[in-house]
């Protein structure tokens, strides 16, 4: 029986990498990776030189299980991150298992806890959504789903979708529904940008974002999209004081409470005493 161990690898800087993964991969027969490119810079840069292999989505299914028969040890790194979040390592440890070999996942990076933790949102309590369906009624049933939960969700989303997506979250979750996007996380240009879905949503359009990218929404603590809007239904202070208590600041604030119809002066004036206040 073969051992298979799944190993996270940098999101971003190349020495975010355990020491226990870098053993692993210099120990393992074999590493089996989804871009051999990609991991081989990895490896040279901390100078292993375990042979490399390809398998990937497509792969995985048809030669998965003969390298597994093949070599007493495989480590899997996918392009980047933890195998089996929103990549392909999550088909070969169920195809490990089947086989009967033992299996290991080591811990390490991956994109949507840092996005979370940045989002300045409550953590106690969260959902990971992954990709979302680019369309249809799949599509709509999870979007419902994010707009009705108490709790915040992460979004993974390609650069060039991100407005689409903020456009449709708002769509169902209501305009001033507090969210984030983080892009290019552990790298040279990282950015987490806080506001409301209207906000950022406005903000990508103008502006799409470059990079890897991860949205973070908010739970249902605001009303219902088929509800009327936040700024209508309160007065500009209480709202800022609800965007502040779920960690919207400073300039932030200010944008969101403009976007949301607060003239620039007192936007600015409740973004300060917020500020005071806290
Ligand atoms: N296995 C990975 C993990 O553990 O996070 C996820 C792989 S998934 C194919 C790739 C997605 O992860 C990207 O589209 C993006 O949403 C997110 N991602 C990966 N690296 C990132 C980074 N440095 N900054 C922001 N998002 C990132």
């Amino acid at each position: 029986m073969s051992h298979l161990t799944l190993v996270p690898t940098p999101i971003g800087a190349l020495h975010d990498v355990t020491l226990h993964a870098l053993d692993v991969l210099r120990n393992a027969d074999v590493v089996a990776a989804e871009d051999t490119r990609r991991s081989g810079g990895l490896l040279a840069h901390h100078g292993i030189t375990t042979p490399l292999v390809r398998l990937d989505a497509h792969t995985i299914p048809t030669r998965g299980a003969r390298l597994l028969a093949e070599h007493d040890h495989v480590a899997y790194v996918s392009d980047a991150g933890t195998p089996g979040i929103s990549d392909p390592g999550a088909d070969l440890l169920r195809i490990a298992l089947e086989a009967g070999h033992t299996v290991e996942a080591l811990p390490g990076p991956t994109a949507f806890v840092p996005a979370l933790v940045l989002s300045g949102l409550p953590t106690a309590r969260f959902t990971f959504e992954g990709f979302l369906p680019r369309k249809g009624s799949a599509r709509k049933a999870r979007l419902t789903a994010i707009a009705e939960r108490d709790h915040p969700t992460a979004v993974y989303e390609a650069p060039g979708r991100v407005a689409a997506t903020l456009r449709d979250l708002a769509g169902v979750c209501g305009d001033t529904r507090p969210a984030s996007l983080s892009r290019e996380l552990s790298k040279l240009h990282e950015e987490t940008l806080r506001g409301t879905l209207a906000s950022l949503a406005t903000a990508t359009h103008e502006t799409p974002p470059r990079g890897e990218c991860v949205l973070v929404i908010a739970g249902r603590d605001e009303p219902a999209s088929d509800a009327p809007s936040t700024h209508e239904a309160l007065p500009a202070h209480d709202l800022a004081q609800r965007l502040a208590s779920v960690g919207v600041h400073g300039r932030t604030l200010r944008d969101a409470l403009q976007a949301l119809g607060v003239p620039r002066n007192d936007a600015y004036a409740l973004a300060m005493d917020q500020r005071d206040d806290a």
